[in-house]
C-alpha cells in the first residue's frame, strides 16, 4: 500500500484534473490524501447560493462530498483564500490570498504534511498552472519547492495535453457563441497552457472510474450553476454519459523528480505504464 498526497489550488480543481486517478488509487487499496489550499470563496456561485451567504462553507461541503466519492482517506486544508483569477481577490479580515503567501512558508506547510503522512507520491501542478490562475501557479512552485526538501518521495505534476486542448480552444473561438465557456480566457493563454504532449509521462486511463469522477464533479454543485463565467462543470455534467467518459476518461501526468525513496517500478504500478504518444516515437525514426 503507498500513499498519493494530491495538492489541489480550489474545491473542484481536484474533480477535473486527477479524480479519476485518486478514485482508481483508493480502490486498489492505497492511500489518498487530499491537501486543499484555497476556501475557493472566490470562485463562481449562483446568486441562489451566494444570496445564502457562506460560499466558503457550502465549497467546504462539496468537496467533503467530493472526497468520499473518491475514497479520500485524510484531508488537510492549508486555509488560503482563493486569489481570484487576476490575482485581486478581496480577502476579509485576517484572510491571505494564497498567491501573495510566501513560497518557502507554504512548502514548510507541505513538508510536515508530507511526513506526517509518509508520502510515497506527491502530487502538484505543471509550471504554467495550467491555464495561468495565479493559485494553480502558486500550487507549481510551493509543491516544486517542498518536493526538494522532502526528497523521498517522486513529484508528479498534474496537467492535460496542450495540443489537442488548443484544438479545441481554437473549434470554440471559431463559434463564437460558445466563447463565454473560455471564461474571458484569450487565445494566446491556451498556446501556452497546460504541457506539450511530448513532456507527458504518465497518461492514466480512468474510464473504469468514470462514475465516481462523475460524482466528485457533480458534488460541486456551486461551480455547476454559476450565474455567469465559466461553467466549465455544468457543460461537462450535461454531456451525454458515453461521450463524458471519452473527454475525461483520461488523466495526465509529468514527471519532475524520482525521489530517491521510491522503490524501483512505483510510478509505473500507482500510474500505469510509461505514456509514449505515437508522435515521440515518428520523432525518433
Ligand atoms: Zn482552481
Amino acid at each position: 500500500m503507498s500513499t498519493v498526497v494530491f495538492v489541489h489550488a480550489h474545491p473542484d480543481d481536484e474533480a477535473l484534473l486527477t479524480s479519476g486517478t485518486m478514485a482508481r488509487l483508493s480502490a486498489h487499496g492505497h492511500r489518498v490524501v487530499l491537501v486543499m489550499a484555497t476556501d475557493g470563496a472566490a470562485g463562481l456561485v449562483s446568486q441562489e447560493v451566494a444570496s445564502d451567504g457562506d460560499v466558503a462553507a457550502t465549497r467546504q461541503a462539496e468537496l467533503a462530498t467530493s472526497g468520499r466519492a473518491l475514497g479520500v482517506s485524510a484531508f488537510h486544508q492549508l486555509g488560503y483564500s482563493d486569489s481570484g483569477l487576476a490575482g485581486d481577490a478581496v480577502v476579509g479580515p485576517g484572510q491571505h490570498r494564497f498567491a501573495d503567501a510566501e513560497v518557502d512558508h507554504v512548502a514548510a506547510e507541505l513538508v510536515s504534511i508530507f511526513e506526517a503522512e509518509s508520502a510515497d507520491v506527491v502530487v502538484g501542478y505543471d509550471r504554467s498552472g495550467g491555464y495561468g490562475h495565479p493559485d494553480h501557479i502558486q500550487v507549481h512552485h510551493t509543491v516544486r519547492r517542498a518536493a526538494e526538501i522532502y526528497t523521498f518521495a517522486p513529484l508528479l505534476e498534474a496537467t492535460l495535453p496542450r495540443e489537442p486542448m488548443l484544438r479545441v480552444v481554437k473549434l470554440i473561438y471559431a463559434q463564437r457563441w460558445a466563447v463565454p465557456a473560455l471564461g474571458g480566457l484569450d487565445i494566446e493563454t491556451w498556446r501556452t497552457a497546460y504541457t506539450p504532449r511530448d513532456k507527458i509521462d504518465y497518461r492514466v486511463d480512468v474510464r473504469p472510474n468514470i462514475t465516481q469522477k462523475r460524482a466528485s464533479l457533480a458534488a460541486h454543485a456551486s461551480q455547476a450553476t454559476a450565474d455567469d463565467g465559466p461553467r466549465t462543470l455544468s457543460a461537462l455534467l450535461k454531456l451525454p454519459k458515453p461521450i463524458f467518459k471519452w473527454v475525461l476518461g483520461r488523466e495526465y501526468f509529468h514527471k519532475v523528480l524520482a525521489g530517491d525513496g521510491a522503490q524501483p517500478g512505483l510510478l509505473g504500478e500507482l500510474f500505469g505504464p510509461r505514456y509514449e504518444p505515437r508522435r515521440r516515437k515518428v520523432a525518433r525514426n
